[in-house]
């Protein structure tokens, strides 16, 4: 699991945020597969970030997320972003995609159930849609 699979949503918007934004003031590659840098953070903090890409739980901040516990918190995900862009415009396209693939399938969706509703003969679409009117106004908490 990478870096960005390790980091929850917000983690990954935020560093994003962060990267956007020029949040990183140094940083360097201090090994194969790892970067050091400095973060600046909300107010005047700064945060000494290691990240370890083949090896993610062991990226390490001193940010109050992330200090002494095993996660990968936005300033890293930030430094990494920053370190290599490509990460980014990756990881953009990727959600592009997802967008795209839950857009076909609501598409989808919305086709299927039309077919659907057109197979119905007419006793079914009346019962349906007095079943689909009683559980709206259930959902309403407005009961008749
Ligand atoms: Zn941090």
């Amino acid at each position: 699991m990478g870096l960005i699979e390790m980091a929850s949503g917000n983690s990954v918007w935020r560093g994003m945020d962060y990267y956007k934004n020029k949040k990183v003031i140094a940083w360097e590659k201090s090994g194969t597969d790892t970067y050091d840098g400095k973060v600046s953070g909300s107010g005047n903090s700064k945060y000494f970030v290691h990240i370890d890409k083949a090896h993610p739980r062991k990226s390490t901040c001193n940010c109050p997320f992330a200090e002494g516990r095993r996660v990968v918190c936005k300033h890293m995900i930030a430094l990494y972003f920053t370190a290599e862009p490509q990460a980014a415009k990756d990881f953009l396209k990727k959600v592009e995609q997802w967008e795209a693939e839950e857009a076909e399938r609501e598409k989808q969706h919305y086709d299927d159930l039309k077919k659907y509703v057109k197979g119905l003969s007419k006793t079914e679409l009346q019962e349906q849609l007095l079943n689909a009117l009683v559980e709206l106004e259930e959902r309403r908490n407005c009961y008749w």
